[in-house]
């Protein structure tokens, strides 16, 4: 016989009750929302039956915007009160922006707290209100589509955004009153859409390849754990390109020199750009340039042509693979699946080329343009609790390595590019000055050897430290990565138990192609490194003998040695100091060593002194026991 259960007074009698999560696909072009029903996992279409959201607001005025397929089309004519690709803006700086690529055309308002807003008739907004329009726009949507309020919602953002442009994404969430569940990783959402975490283990690889951007992610499953191995990019690269190439061979044919003409260009882009797609379902193509300014011309581009056309820029997407296969330390023998997401990776030739280069097959079953919000609805339905079963854990990678600065502006890395997140690692450092009771921590995120070459995070002291001899503190620094990728540091000292910390948010975020070009500076510039380091570590090595003997001079100096030895070390010391004002890290070291040598005696001196004065007054009996 079955026991009925009773329930609390005031609690639900259902032991369990489904809740509504959706995944989201905050895209720099597009968005799009989806959930899981009936088992199902499917995107929600608008009263129109249009899946895909155009991420575009419109400003009116009045406190009234249009969000979308309307405010797309609004760009033309009204551009500055027309807000598209507001991602890119995310987490960043005005000084961010301004180093942006030119396609950043609106009017930008300074403000005291340094975060960009961009002058419209609505007043003055920034990227997180805009992100927050569009959220707000798919939210309504899900909550007409499924009839009740959301519970949590899961938003994918690209593998390499940083602190700042998670932070941002979560900020814009909330501003839209939504529940973020947590913030997945854009490949990670497409390997979890086909169902990858239900094999065993296996390394898989997501080719995303859209309008304007290559990413190449590496992923590992390993009993039951889903970890992102490595990424990589390229962000000027995409199906724009594409169509440049296809319309610059169509302006050959049809005998079009005048390259200026802006309206022209377009014009032949957008009919390049459906020749293309066209071409994706039928060997050839009738391109038909009409009357339109003045042109009249038709010819026939076939998919060979194509191919022929684009295989260069196919080939370009193949140099960002090799380099996450290299990072990830896996060769493409080893891959067990290839995922497609992307528009541009339903052209037949990319898949040909993505399969010969992995040697496998690449999955394409699911539509490359919703992939990503299927598998954050997905995982939104196990995070919310109605697959309880269900243990996925989804780990992800942080893309450039973390440190803090240490002695003679030198990185010491903490945590490792490419380690998987939520990570925590801790390391002990010490002072360097007798009696030294602060810390200045400074925090560093790249892969250079010294502090100018790589970008500073955040800064923050660590008071009260007791003070003792220089080396005696032990002052634990824990770096902790959590699964949203947000970082956070503290320091503490071992015996006192002081403690400081600081939540990194950095007010400025990395492009991937910034990521690329620190990690080719960190590679071109290895050698010089090594030698920058060593003659850094040389200095530090100096100044340390320089204080240590400074300070016995000063306490036994007079006491211990002759006038003569006294003398000399004088003169060893003052010449250490000159020398360790150049840059000839040799002569550095012979002149520490030296010094170390001709101190050796009185260092002696100073131990049996005070190991005499210790014993004074007891029997040595008392200390052999
Ligand atoms: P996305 O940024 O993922 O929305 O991808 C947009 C790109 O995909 C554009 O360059 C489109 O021209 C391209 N695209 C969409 N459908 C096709 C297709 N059937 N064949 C080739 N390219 C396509």
């Amino acid at each position: 016989m079955a026991l009925l259960q009773i329930s609390e007074p005031g609690e639900a009698t259902a032991p369990h009750q489904y809740r509504l999560a959706v995944g989201i696909d905050l895209g720099t072009t597009n968005s799009l929302v989806a959930t899981v029903r009936n088992g199902k996992a499917e995107t929600l279409p608008d009263n129109n039956g249009q899946a895909i959201l155009p991420s575009v607001v419109q400003y009116l005025g009045d406190n009234k915007l249009v969000v979308g397929e309307a405010a797309k089309n609004a760009a033309v004519d009204d551009p500055y009160n027309t807000i598209g690709s507001v991602k890119r803006l995310m987490g960043r700086s005005m000084a961010d922006i301004k180093k942006l690529s030119g396609a950043i055309k609106y009017d930008f308002v300074d403000t005291e707290s340094n975060v960009p807003r961009i002058k419209t008739r609505g007043g003055a907004v920034s990227a997180v209100e805009v992100s927050a329009a569009i959220l707000t726009q798919l939210k309504r949507r899900a909550e007409q589509a499924l009839g009740d309020e959301l519970s949590g919602v899961v938003i994918t953002v690209p593998a390499y955004f940083d602190d700042a442009q998670r932070q941002a994404s979560k900020d814009a969430a909330k501003l839209a009153g939504l529940k973020v569940l947590r913030l997945l990783n854009e490949p990670t959402a497409a390997a979890v859409a086909y169902g990858l975490d239900n094999k065993a283990e296996g390394i898989h690889v997501v080719y995303d390849l859209g309008g304007g951007t290559f990413d190449i992610s590496i992923l590992r499953l390993n009993r039951g754990v889903f970890e992102v191995m490595a990424t990589a990019g390229n962000s000027a690269l995409g199906g724009d390109d594409f169509d440049q190439v296809i319309a610059q061979w169509i302006m050959q044919q049809a005998g079009i020199a005048d390259n200026s003409n802006q309206s022209l260009i377009r014009y032949v882009s957008q009919q390049a750009c459906a020749a293309k797609e066209v071409l994706s379902q039928s060997e050839q193509v009738e391109i038909v340039l009409d009357g339109a300014m003045g042109l009249s011309w038709h010819g026939v581009l076939s998919r060979s042509k194509l191919n022929e056309l684009l295989d260069p820029l196919i080939k370009k997407t193949l140099i960002p693979c090799r380099r996450a296969l290299r990072d990830a330390e896996v060769t493409q023998a080893e891959i067990e699946d290839v995922i497609m997401v992307g528009g541009s990776t339903r052209m037949l030739r990319v898949r040909e080329r993505v399969a010969e280069f992995f040697q496998c097959e690449p999955l394409v079953a699911i539509d490359p343009d919703k992939v990503v919000a299927i598998g954050a609805a997905v995982q939104a339905h196990t995070l919310v609790g109605n697959k309880s079963d269900d243990e996925i854990l989804l780990l992800d990678v942080i893309p450039l390595s973390l440190g803090i600065e240490t002695m003679g502006g030198l990185v010491e890395k903490v945590i490792y590019r490419n380690t998987t997140i939520p990570a925590a690692k801790a390391q002990d450092f010490t002072t360097f000055k007798d009696g030294q009771t602060a810390m200045s921590i400074h925090v560093l995120q790249g892969e250079r050897e010294l502090v100018s070459d790589n970008r500073s995070l955040a800064r923050f002291e660590l008071r009260g430290i007791p003070p003792m001899v220089a080396g005696a503190a032990r002052i634990r620094v824990t770096f902790q990565v959590d699964a949203d990728g947000l970082l956070s540091v503290t320091a503490r000292e071992q015996t006192s138990g002081v403690e400081s910390s600081v939540q990194v948010k950095p007010s400025y975020g990395l492009e991937d192609a910034e990521i690329a070009q620190m990690l080719t500076d960190s590679l071109s510039h290895a050698a010089q490194d090594v030698a920058a380091r060593n003659l850094c570590e040389q200095k530090v090595a100096a100044e340390r003998v320089v204080l240590a003997l400074q300070s016995a001079l000063k306490a036994d100096g007079d006491r211990l040695l002759s006038a003569a030895e006294r003398k000399n070390l004088d003169a060893g010391l003052r010449h250490l100091q000159e020398v360790a004002q150049g840059n000839d890290h040799a002569a550095i070291k012979l002149a520490t060593e030296r010094l170390n040598e001709s101190s050796t005696e009185f260092a002696a001196r100073r131990m049996n002194d005070s190991i005499r004065s210790a014993m004074a007054g007891h029997n040595v009996d008392e200390f052999s026991e």
